[in-house]
């Protein structure tokens, strides 16, 4: 029983850890270099060494390639039904958009996924898909439509214009009120739209790197699968891609204003996220999905018989240890 209900766990919620590569723009290594184990991490601050263990470690060395490799499986759960959350999480300029979007040359897993999505769909002879997708970015509370066909506005007051409204139906499926649901027929298409909504997210800062790390960009696929009796009802599944703002704790590096709102405001929502994640793998007692607008959108998606993929994102810089250690430590909760 217990090795089954460890399993079990194991198939639901699987941490990755990615080592972003040492540039020539960080001041300081690390001086003792993480170990270079397959499924741990080790970090030495103040004299004190700490040990980490994920599912799988991906050193500097690793590419987009290896680390789709390992996220493959868990597209095929999207497939046969199962709704998938994958989330990069780290502190901001550790990878996570790197991860999820990469560059034209070095596509991430977003564009990868569509493809992959788009590949195992045509050979499946025995069943027709239809898939759709949206994106969305969480700042501060409120959530903003990035393929809307309104032209995109720009500034933060804007935002909170574009308010939806997150509503639960009586079957616990989760909706986002007027939230665009594209039809993508096929991965041309799909790619399309991703580009379009990449580019309405950075066009509406004035400094995108500033303030998109500390707002969440989520990417969704609805899966509708039909067998071959017509009049049965179609299997639904949503996949999940989520960049999630910086996790850096702006309260320490002096931030004021409006930095520190939005600081606080990601900050809440990634412990809320962790305290989900947390009680989901308890399984039992009550999972406190109401805590952020974050985990009100994905509560259908996060929960039993949802898997989920967590890829934390960790620096090899001196200056960073403290925010790798925390990192570290919320990856250690949720598994
Ligand atoms: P974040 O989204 O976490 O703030 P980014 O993905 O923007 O971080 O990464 C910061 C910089 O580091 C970018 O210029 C990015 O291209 C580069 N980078 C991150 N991870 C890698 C990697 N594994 N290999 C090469 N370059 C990387
Ligand atoms: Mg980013």
């Amino acid at each position: 029983e217990t090795l089954n209900r460890i399993l079990d766990i194991k198939g639901t919620i699987r941490v990755f850890c990615r080592v972003r590569p040492f540039l020539w723009t960080n001041k300081r290594r690390i001086q003792e270099p993480v170990s270079s184990g397959l499924d741990r991490i080790v970090v030495r601050s103040s004299g004190c060494k700490k040990e980490f263990g994920f599912d799988k470690v991906f050193h500097e060395a690793a590419n987009q390639e290896d680390v789709f490799v390992e996220v493959e499986p868990i597209l095929r759960s999207a497939l046969d039904g199962h709704n998938v959350c994958i989330f990069a999480y780290g502190q901001t300029g550790t990878g996570k958009t790197f991860t999820m979007d990469g560059t034209a040359v070095q596509p991430g897993i977003v564009p990868r996924a569509l493809e992959e999505l788009f590949q195992q769909v045509s050979l499946d002879n025995s069943s027709s898909f239809t898939l759709s997708m949206s994106m969305l970015e969480v700042y501060m509370g409120n959530l903003r439509d990035l393929l809307a066909s309104k032209p995109a506005l720009r500034g933060n007051e804007n935002i909170a214009r574009c308010n939806l409204n997150i509503q639960t139906d009586p079957k616990g499926a989760v909706e986002v009120e007027g939230l665009t649901e594209v039809e993508i027929p096929d991965f041309a298409k799909a790619k399309w739209w991703y580009m379009k909504g990449r580019r309405v997210r950075s066009t509406a800062w004035t400094n995108v790197n500033e303030a998109s790390s500390r707002s969440h960009c989520l990417t969704r696929i609805i899966i509708s699968r039909r067998g071959d009796t017509p009049e049965a009802r179609p299997k639904v599944s949503k996949l999940w891609m989520v960049d999630l703002g910086g996790s850096e704790r702006l309260l320490k590096t002096g931030a004021t204003g409006q930095t520190l709102d939005e600081g606080r405001a990601i900050n809440l929502s990634l412990s809320a996220l962790g305290d989900v994640i947390a009680a989901l793998r308890r399984k039992r007692g009550h999972v406190p999905y109401r805590n952020s607008k974050l985990t009100q959108i994905l509560k259908d998606s996060l929960g039993v018989g949802s898997k989920v993929l967590m890829l934390v994102h960790i620096s090899q810089s001196q200056e960073d240890v403290g925010e790798t250690i925390c990192s570290l430590t919320f990856a250690k909760r949720a598994r």
